[in-house]
């Protein structure tokens, strides 16, 4: 049984200007005593620019480190320190960073990333890493963060690493040693099966590439300081295998200590609000994979490069909460600047933080570690091995290509154990294998033109219930036509404007009496051009499929389209969506159940406040208990059912803020 999370875990990272001076250490230190409790922790940078840095640079830091880290323990902070670059992140500072002869990060062109070192290289990690780490560790840190350089894509040269070692390390697990040319050859090869085939293959040398650093790195650092506690910064990472399981263990060692964790992705400025619901999904895929033993889940709230004005107070403060929303349980703060003054740029930032600190730890205490539960994005580890085998864009989907399905209430999962329908798109259901994609097609699917053509091709047929039957590039509109799924909505139009926003739409055709076509495409004559472009259908294993071939990931924001998406998932799921937004608002909403109640987190993603919203909850119970930012708490009585849903009018949320509800 692990042990309850009972409030959020809350840390700030420290550029290496500010703890290298005493002065503006102290200095530092007094802003955040003004500030109680905003932070438990701080995590002190090894250096500020991006490549490794010479070991004797780093010897010469770990006494004043170390004497930081006494002071930091002595004002009440857990302290350590963040080693910025393992690898190292990219050309930066370069005469000032590490030189030697060891090999650089390759692109299969063989260009090399010159900031950035091969773990593969076996004097590299024998003559910089181990030293590095062991002269940390002498500094007797609380916990030793490894950044997010340790990662495939280093300045400029895209996924890698394709050097002579690296290419040695394949032929150990395909039986072939291949040059840059021969690989690159083989990975454009006809045949689609065995490309796919030798890409998973590549994705797993990848995963044991940093397997074998992090073998290396706990061993060096435990050897010091058996106490130390080692945690890993994380990103999106498809081009490495979403290793994380395995990475996660081996930190913990054969002693199974504590690891923590650092989601995050790059959502530095707020000029675009939506960047932070991407995130909080790439962060919410992250944490999926993180056994249940990591408790200490920090989202990165970063601001780089930390102008005060880069990023609203509103929104940094959203963020924290956003992302435990998703599956943190706190949150690290990367948003000191280096030169201005620290007071006058982020002191009502730290202000703000630690104001909202009790709503943070009502949310983690709230979220725990418990999965969410809802509409899975048929995401896999092995997707990037999907990426390119056809050309186009309806076949290379980016991650993010079902976000606009959680604009609209619908609530989010990020494993195949929380889903109550999973969407396929593009060749996805390539990236995963029989037994899982019987599992996908034996509940609630939702698949794009070419994820229902991958499933045909591969023998699913008959449990599809439609095949494509030719395609547009433009002048297309969809009209819903008279099936109960689209009530109140028959002859209702979407307009997507193919001729703008370009996407291919795939005509589709029944293949089983049974499938029903939901909508049909037609021209801007009103000449139909295909009876059917969306359609359910229910296959003989007891699975609920739509395929959609028209705009399915996107302009689903309009009332009619939004009312057919929640109609449609809750067939699909037969009645098992957890709880759904069914008025017409931008809220994301990640939703948890256990022991007969569901928690359910909602995030207003508009800049009007939310008001009169509805909320439809899968339970019996007929309270609400929610919880604002400033920790205003209302109990909210149902208003009515909807089959096995209770219905709940949910208090104003303000623009980009985050409501906790838990059903009482
Ligand atoms: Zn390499």
């Amino acid at each position: 049984m692990e042990k309850r999370i009972s409030k959020a875990s809350m840390s700030l990272r420290v550029p290496t200007q500010r703890w290298l001076d005493a002065g503006l250490f102290e200095e530092l230190l007094g802003l955040l005593d003004l500030n109680t409790g905003v932070v438990d922790e701080l995590a002190l940078f090894t250096a500020f620019t991006h490549p490794p840095i010479p070991l004797e640079t780093v010897t010469g830091y770990a006494p004043i480190l170390k004497e930081r880290m006494a002071a930091a323990r002595a004002r009440g902070y857990a302290c350590g320190v963040n080693i910025l670059a393992t690898m190292g992140h990219h050309n930066e500072n370069l005469s000032h960073s590490l030189q030697g002869d060891y090999a650089r990060r390759t692109d299969i062109d063989g260009n090399t990333c010159a900031g950035s070192f091969c773990p593969n290289d076996a004097a590299y990690v024998a003559e910089y890493v181990v030293p590095l780490y062991t002269a940390v560790a002498q500094a007797q840190p609380d916990f030793i963060w490894i950044d997010d350089d340790v990662r495939s894509g280093h300045g400029g040269i895209g996924p890698d690493c394709f050097c002579e070692h690296c290419l040695a390390e394949f032929s150990k697990l395909c039986g072939t040693l291949y040059s840059r040319e021969s690989l690159a050859a083989a990975f454009a090869a006809e045949n689609e099966k065995a490309v796919l085939a030798l890409k998973k293959q590549w994705l797993q040398v990848k995963r044991r590439t940093i397997n074998r650093l992090f073998e290396t790195v706990e061993t060096a650092v435990h050897r010091i300081g058996p106490a130390i506690k080692l945690g890993f910064m994380t990103g999106e990472r498809f081009a490495d295998g979403y290793g994380f399981r395995e990475q996660a263990r081996i930190l913990a060692g054969e002693q199974q200590r504590e690891v923590m964790w650092r989601p995050g992705g790059g959502f530095y400025r707020d000029t675009a609000p939506a960047g932070m619901t991407q995130k909080a999904h790439e962060i919410g895929r992250q944490v999926s994979l993180l056994p249940p033993g990591v408790r200490v889940i920090q989202s990165e709230i970063e601001n780089f490069n930390y102008e005060a004005l880069g990023k609203s107070i509103v929104m940094n403060t959203a963020e924290a909460a956003v992302y435990i929303a998703a599956g943190c349980t706190g949150a690290a703060l990367n948003i000191m600047n280096l030169y201005e003054d620290v007071a006058l740029e982020k002191g009502e930032l730290i202000r703000q933080f630690a104001k909202q600190r009790p709503f943070y730890d009502a949310l983690a205490s709230a979220v725990e570690r418990k999965p969410t539960r809802g509409i899975f994005t048929g995401w896999s580890p092995d997707g990037e091995a999907v990426k390119n085998l056809r050309a186009g864009a309806a076949y290379n989907l980016p991650a993010h290509f079902a976000d606009e399905w959680f604009e609209i209430g619908l609530p989010a999962a990020y494993s195949p154990e929380g889903a109550c329908l999973t969407l396929l798109g593009g060749l996805l259901p390539l990236a995963f294998d029989e037994n899982t994609i019987l599992d996908f097609l034996s509940q609630g699917v939702f698949l794009d033109g070419p994820a229902l053509d991958a499933l045909n091709e591969a023998g699913y047929g008959e449990l599809t219930g439609f095949r494509t039957a030719g395609c547009g590039d433009d002048d297309c509109i969809e009209v819903l036509g008279g099936h109960p799924l689209n009530a109140g909505q028959d002859g209702r139009m979407r307009d997507c404007r193919q001729s703008f926003w370009k996407s291919r739409c795939f005509y589709l055709e029944p293949t089983d009496a049974q499938a029903q076509p939901l909508a049909r495409v037609v021209d801007y004559a009103g000449k139909t051009k295909a009876d059917c472009c969306m359609g359910v259908f229910e296959n003989k294993i007891g699975g609920r499929v739509c395929a959609a071939g028209y705009y399915p990931w996107s302009f689903l924001l309009s009332h009619s389209k939004s009312s057919q998406c929640r109609s449609v998932a809750r067939w699909l799921t037969r009645d098992t969506l957890p709880a759904y937004v069914a008025t017409l608002h931008k809220i994301g909403l990640w939703a948890r159940e256990e022991g007969g109640e569901t928690t359910l987190i909602l995030l207003n993603q508009s800049m009007d406040p939310a008001e009169g919203a509805l909320v439809k909850v899968l339970t019996q119970k007929t309270r609400l208990r929610t919880l604002n930012k400033e920790m205003r708490e209302q109990t909210i009585d149902s208003i009515g059912g909807d089959g096995p849903y209770r219905l709940f009018r949910l208090p104003s949320v303000a623009p980009w803020s985050v409501l906790l509800a838990v059903t009482q």
